[in-house]
């Protein structure tokens, strides 16, 4: 079997796996965290399985651009653009990364 169909962030990108699903196009996904770390925790997954942010390059440019501009409107949809969040790519094991497909983390909705 492949790399590609044992990521658990392709199968879903791909909806061969279960996830709670608020935003798709034709590039990523946006679904809620399964264990969320704040009242709001969603995670933006590109189609394409990278690595990490260790692994972009000039091509993904593109891609990784429209991960934080999603992020941005995705907060504004879920009401918590004003109050703040944060934005957060965890990096290789080191930084804290588990899943090694990349995703950016929509954290926020504290009181
Ligand atoms: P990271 O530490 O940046 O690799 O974060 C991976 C995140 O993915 C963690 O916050 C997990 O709770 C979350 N996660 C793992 N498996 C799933 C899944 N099947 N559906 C939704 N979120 C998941
Ligand atoms: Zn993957």
């Amino acid at each position: 079997m492949s790399l590609k169909h044992r990521c658990i962030f392709c199968q879903i990108a791909r909806n061969e796996a279960p996830a709670d699903f608020l935003y798709r196009n034709d590039s990523l996904v946006v679904f809620k965290d399964i264990h969320p770390h704040a009242p709001v925790h969603l995670l933006i997954v590109p189609l394409k399985h990278i690595r990490s942010i260790n692994d972009i390059d000039a091509a993904d440019a593109a891609i990784v651009s429209e991960m934080i501009l999603t992020g941005k409107r995705m907060a504004k949809s879920m009401g918590i653009a004003e109050s703040g969040y944060k934005l957060l790519f965890n990096v290789e094991r080191g930084g804290g990364q588990v899943i090694f497909h990349l995703h950016l983390h929509l954290i926020g909705g504290w009181k």
